[in-house]
């Protein structure tokens, strides 16, 4: 499989001349990602490549014991002729390709120290040694420091565990080249500084005034498992969720535009709309709810650390929801200071109504990575139907009621907080069993949304 995945459709006339042929040298980096990604990934396993796919969950355990290194992110783990067990280091393994990834990298890193970006040239730099050490802690500092005027950006390294499905360890490689999409910058400050005012804390007092930076991108090329799994939007770092240089957000712009039709499918066939569409505001309307996501997403963490501990693995699941929730929350305080029109919100609200059919047709069909997103939207939807924010009508298509559907929001909302409040996983474990009871009229849609959802 090739996972390298190109966008020839960005515009980089605006970039300098050195931008552009930075972005030249970087997408070899891209591509060799993805070469990596391939020998890591297996579908077939559940531990990937990661593992040898005949030794069992409890072996492997009992290896790690003799030997660490088996559950490091960064090592594959094999197995010899003799049955021996060994982990490999990523650095050794795939020495070949990080040479030529450390290549590209250093060869463009005097680009951006001639054209006074210093400190993006030492994260580059750095970059080519972490790969070498199998240690990306420092390369990770350097690019949390650095400031947003940079044009063209890669990230690129052993980051998610996804494939992992075994520990949950290894990280798969991925890269994502981008250059800013500036339009949506503005509108972001605002969502950022809202989210900062009106979601709770646990901690007494003044909240935690930590930094949050969200950068808008068009991407230019994927590799590795971001080629694979196309995301919206990442977060790091990925370790520690608050660290001192504060966190960063990207949203890739044209990878949510991209799935705009499958949308807009959902929207014809089972919501409809009042008002004339448009397909640029649809666009636009997209890009908003996955941002509004994401801040109200990284603050609530943020302002609950110690819930987050406390619940384990059910905390996803429900700060994704809560997330879902909130954002909308603070759109529609933006309407209320005239930032947002009220179509716009009105517009908002159905494209997350279609986002959560989506979600809930995942959820169902079992798809891994999306469990956490599925089990919230499957939660969140079948909450607006008991409340009656959704009607089945007898044709199988969905009425809104956007007063019932606000109210039941609201209502939601303060259940998650006190959910999330109590930090109790059992209660919690219940309330998504409750609201993980699909209604008939749900399973009347199944075939007609999977179609839209998994066959486009
Ligand atoms: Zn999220």
């Amino acid at each position: 499989m090739n996972y390298y995945k190109e966008y020839t459709d960005v515009d980089l006339s605006n970039l300098k001349d050195w931008e552009r042929q930075a972005i030249e040298i970087f997408k070899d980096a891209v591509k060799v990602c993805g070469d990596i990604y391939d020998k890591q990934k297996n579908s077939n396993c559940p531990g990937g490549n990661f593992y040898p796919c005949e030794i069992s969950k409890e072996q492997l355990e009992t290896f790690a014991k003799e030997n660490p290194e088996i559950f490091s992110p960064y090592t594959m783990v094999e197995i010899d002729q003799m049955g021996k067990i060994s982990a490999v280091k990523y650095s050794q393994k795939f020495e070949k390709e990080i040479a030529q990834i450390s290549e590209a990298i250093e060869k463009a890193a005097p680009l951006y120290e001639q054209n006074g970006f210093s400190l993006y040239s030492s994260y580059l730099r750095q970059l080519s040694k972490d790969l070498k050490n199998d240690s990306y802690e420092e390369s990770e500092k350097i690019w949390l420091k650095i400031d947003w005027k940079v044009n063209v950006d890669i990230k690129l390294g052993p980051i998610e565990t996804y494939q992992d499905k075994l520990f949950g360890i290894k990280r798969a490689f991925q890269a994502n080249l981008r250059i800013t999409d500036k339009q949506y910058q503005g509108e972001l400050e605002g969502f950022i500084s809202v989210a900062k005012a009106i979601l709770p804390s646990e901690k007494d007092g003044a909240k935690d005034d930590f930094i949050l930076k969200v950068r808008t991108d068009k991407v230019i090329a994927m590799g590795g498992w971001h080629a694979d799994f196309v995301p919206r939007t990442s977060s790091y770092p990925r370790d520690e969720l608050v660290s001192k240089e504060g966190i960063r957000i990207l949203v890739y712009t044209n990878n949510i535009i991209s799935k705009q039709a499958m949308h807009k499918k959902i929207i014809d066939e089972f919501l409809g709309l009042d008002f004339e569409f448009n397909e640029q505001k649809f666009g636009e309307t997209l890009i908003r709810l996955a941002m509004l996501h994401e801040v109200a997403e990284t603050v609530s963490k943020s302002n609950h650390q110690g819930a987050r501990n406390k619940i384990g693995g059910q905390a996803d699941a429900v700060f994704e929801a809560h997330a879902d929730l909130a954002g909308i929350e603070i759109a529609s305080i933006q309407v209320l200071k005239g930032v947002l029109t009220a179509t716009e919100y009105k517009f908002l609200v159905i494209a997350f109504i279609a986002r959560i059919l989506r979600g809930w047709a995942f959820r169902k069909k079992g798809e891994y990575a999306l469990s956490a997103y599925g089990d919230g939207h499957q939660m969140i939807l079948n909450y607006l139907l008991r409340k009656g924010g959704l009607i089945f009508t007898e044709n199988n298509s969905i009425e809104l009621d956007f007063q019932l559907i606000f109210t039941g929001i609201d209502l939601l909302i303060k259940e998650l907080s006190v959910l999330i409040t109590e930090a109790d996983a059992n209660k919690i474990q219940e309330f998504f069993l409750e609201y993980a009871k699909d209604s008939k009229n749900l399973e009347m849609i199944q075939d007609k949304l999977f179609k839209i959802v998994f066959e486009d």
